[in-house]
């Protein structure tokens, strides 16, 4: 069973999602890392990845070794959460996903991770285009005040001379292009659940997801006490 969780960033679509997973006892993925892992890379060469023509885009794309670990990305063997959860690197993603041949190769990995089994698979384009037959789809968003809030007490954790509207004011350019590219923008599935999480507690929201997953799949929920 696949659960698809898409929404704007700063909603709360990663740390739900996890604990979601964990709750369910499925496996979780984050594709938001995964496009922010290629932005690293690329952003790591003199060519800028855009300015590529598509042939060499692909041989650039199939020369990464970008894997999926528990603990999150990693490249070449080398762990690189802690070097993607930036401003730039976001910026970077926003801008690289709308190439096609980042999308399609990254859409490759994602449907591999889904036929592994039980998945909660998070992002902007899961129930959309990765993955149409989800039996549970979710669309997880917040008033645009509270996202970048909660994405500014993630952040100045990492970064204390980041300021509440330099957030805002990188996440509204972000949410601009990824509603409005030509592939795979960011929308809700028409079968979605949309929750507005602005006020609500994550756990809150978790609950409700839940109860969403118990309805739709019952008793085939592994680790999950019905
Ligand atoms: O979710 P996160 O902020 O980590 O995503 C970084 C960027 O990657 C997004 O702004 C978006 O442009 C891109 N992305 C995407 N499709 C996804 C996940 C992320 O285009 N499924």
């Amino acid at each position: 069973m696949v659960i698809t969780v898409d929404g704007p960033g700063g909603a709360g679509k990663s740390t739900v999602s996890r604990n979601l997973a964990a709750r369910l006892n499925f496996a979780f993925l984050d594709t938001g890392a995964m496009y922010r892992a290629v932005a690293l890379c690329a952003l790591g060469e003199d060519a800028a990845l855009a300015d590529l023509d598509p042939e060499r885009r692909k041989t650039w794309l199939e020369g990464i070794k970008l894997e999926l670990l528990p603990g999150g990305v990693a490249l070449d063997g080398r762990p690189v959460e802690a070097f993607i959860r930036n401003g730039a690197v976001a910026s970077a993603a926003s801008h690289i996903s709308a190439l096609p041949e980042v999308r399609e190769y990254l859409l490759g990995r994602q449907r591999a991770a889904g036929r592994r089994g039980n998945l909660v698979a998070e992002g902007r384009d899961m129930g959309t285009v990765v993955f149409p037959e989800a039996e549970l789809k979710f669309f997880l968003t917040a008033s645009e005040e509270e996202r970048a809030r909660r994405r500014f007490k993630d952040m100045a954790l990492r970064d204390p001379q980041l300021t509440l509207a330099e957030v805002r004011r990188e996440m509204a350019g972000r949410d601009a292009r990824d509603l409005s590219r030509t592939l795979a923008p960011l929308r809700p599935a028409s079968e979605a659940i949309i929750i507005d999480s602005t006020g609500m507690k994550e756990e809150e929201v978790v609950a409700l997801m839940l109860a969403r997953a118990q309805k739709i799949a019952g008793v085939r929920l592994t680790g999950f006490s019905l």
